[in-house]
């Protein structure tokens, strides 16, 4: 039987196998020799002192004793091409983990995605940057993995039901992930592993008798007695089958706009919008790590703020060190930041969302769009943000003590955002009572941080795809939805998942009750 042990070495020692068990074995007072593996089960850094250290939960092997195998395998995928059919709208953490708990359970999943498959999806994303082009149906947003697939891959979630966050982890581990992510305590995959991992997810998808449709944009839900029928696709095709689960995403403003007009139930919901700060990652590391440089062993530092400003929130969201502002629009004629990093996160830049909460008394201007209010809030912002910058895919910014003293920037430098920055007075994209949260609440910022709160952070403006505008209500025993049986409204754009572990989380947790229903 290993020796469970709990404790916290150095970032050197943490970092190299060998000096690790020779503290261990110094540690449980006997020789180097007598310790024959030591596995780390968790690991996690402390920062809080000046004297950074690694916690580290391990199990202590002796020699001779067995090395228990801990090896990841997937489940036993039946085959379900026979099987009683699922239409699963959304190829995003979603729709896919949906569609493998289906085949697990033996029901055959049909994935409906807009989108292009990774591979075909690259090149839109370099049209994006490179041209300003916004593809519809393929971008940051759309196209086999959703918002997920070129994104930081942060695989945290603030759910407290660990088994499930576990299982998903564990899934990734089967289809290609380092099991590492099982060990970190704030696991990332970045933006260069993950098209590899969802085409493998795709691939056993197809293997195991489900089936998966690019480039199949769903236009129409089929109802007849307020029960579903099947799909229909923009080329007229359609779809048949008696379960839906509709997992298209907090930026598929065409499907709620489907559902308002079918006069299917949805509801405004409150999210947060602000802008994404880009600081120099050496900046961030220096205040985190309380040092001048972050040496070989620590990462590149993260952070984590929040403030109450005016009696509201404001914090920091999707945080990616050493990474990239990514153009994530979904239409012409609107910008959109957000953050994505490669799995080393070894780009020169950090970067996070810095968004204000905001409530559905916000809405009011735009109540005459009823439930898709604060969509509209959205988009407008999203829109002035465009025609301020230029009517391309450049981004409105300004450096963050001018935005603070509401002095345009003179000049602002290259920041990561690759189809480039206008400098423009950001309370001009934003109306006046969140331009003057954010004002004061960088100010609130930089006391917490010190050094945070400067010129040499560039924001960029808006970060406005936090979450849903839109919850499409559901029974939360059956999750199917309140008035039309056989929709199981599902994942971010639903309103019930927040990242990538609780969309995915959320979707299996809907093919488990699609699977308990036709039992
Ligand atoms: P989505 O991933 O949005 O998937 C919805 C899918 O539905 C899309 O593929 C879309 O094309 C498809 N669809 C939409 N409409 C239709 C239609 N009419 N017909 C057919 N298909 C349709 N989260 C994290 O947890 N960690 C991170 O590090 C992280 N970084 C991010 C970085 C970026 C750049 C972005 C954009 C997002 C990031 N997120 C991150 C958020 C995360 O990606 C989402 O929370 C997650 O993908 C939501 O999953 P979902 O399946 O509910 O929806």
């Amino acid at each position: 039987m290993p020796r469970e042990l709990q404790f916290q070495v150095t970032p050197e020692v943490a970092a190299q196998p060998e000096l690790l068990q020779k503290q261990v074995a110094q540690m449980m007072h006997v020789a180097t020799t007598e310790i024959q593996f030591v596995h780390v089960l968790k690991r996690s850094i402390d920062a809080r002192q000046r004297a950074i250290k690694i916690n580290i939960k391990a199990n202590v092997y002796f020699e001779g004793e067995v090395i228990e195998n801990t090896e990841v395998h997937l489940p036993d995928y039946p085959n379900v091409t026979h099987k009683t059919p699922v239409i699963v709208v959304g190829a995003g953490p979603a729709g896919l983990f949906a569609a493998l708990q289906l085949i697990e359970l033996g029901l055959k999943p049909i994935v409906v995605e807009r989108g292009k498959d990774v591979r075909g999806r690259r090149r839109d994303l370099k049209a994006i940057n490179r041209d300003h082009i916004v593809d519809e149906d393929s971008n940051y947003c759309f196209g086999e993995g959703g918002a997920g697939t070129y994104s930081d891959g942060k695989l945290y979630t603030r759910s407290k039901k660990r088994g499930d966050v576990d299982r998903i982890l564990r899934l990734l581990v089967g289809f290609g992930a380092s099991p590492e992510i099982l060990v970190e305590a704030h696991p990332h995959i970045g933006t260069n592993k993950l098209p590899q991992i969802i085409q493998d997810i795709r691939e056993a998808i197809i293997h195991f008798g489900g089936e998966v449709l690019f480039e199949s944009r769903v236009t129409d839900i089929l109802i007849s007695s307020n029960e579903v029928q099947g799909v229909e696709l923009q080329n007229g095709q359609r779809i048949e089958a008696k379960k839906l689960i509709l997992a298209t995403g907090h930026s598929a403003r065409d499907i709620f706009e489907l559902l308002d007009r079918k006069q299917i139930l949805i509801e405004a919901k409150p999210f947060a919008l602000g802008v994404r700060a880009e600081h120099p990652q050496t900046l961030i590391d220096q205040i985190q790590y309380s040092c001048d440089f972050r040496g070989d062993y620590l990462p590149p530092a993260p952070y984590s703020i929040v403030k109450q400003v005016n009696g509201r929130g404001m914090y920091s969201f999707c945080m990616c060190p050493g990474g990239v502002i990514a153009p994530c629009a979904t239409s012409p004629g609107e910008v959109v930041t957000n953050g994505w990093s490669p799995s080393k996160r070894d780009q020169a830049t950090a970067n996070s969302g810095i968004v204000v909460e905001l409530r559905l008394e916000d809405f009011k201007p735009y109540a005459k769009y009823g439930p898709l209010a604060g969509m509209e809030f959205q988009k407008d912002i999203e829109q002035r943000a465009f025609r301020l910058a230029g009517q391309t895919q450049k981004v409105p910014a300004q450096r963050m003590m001018d935005f603070s003293q509401k002095k345009v920037s003179a000049e602002i430098p290259k920041t990561s955002y690759v189809p480039g920055t206008t400098s423009v007075e950001l309370g001009e994209v934003f109306p006046s009572f969140l331009t003057q949260i954010m004002r004061e609440g960088f100010v609130q910022f930089g006391k917490s941080m010190k050094g945070y709160f400067t010129n040499d952070a560039i924001l960029h403006a808006p970060e406005s795809r936090t979450s849903s505008p839109v919850r499409i209500p559901r029974d939360p025993y059956t999750l199917e939805h309140l008035q039309i049986k056989g929709l199981y409204p599902c994942g971010e754009g639903a309103g019930y998942a927040g990242g990538i572990i609780s969309a995915a989380i959320d979707g299996e947790k809907c093919a488990l009750k699609i699977a308990e229903s036709l039992a």
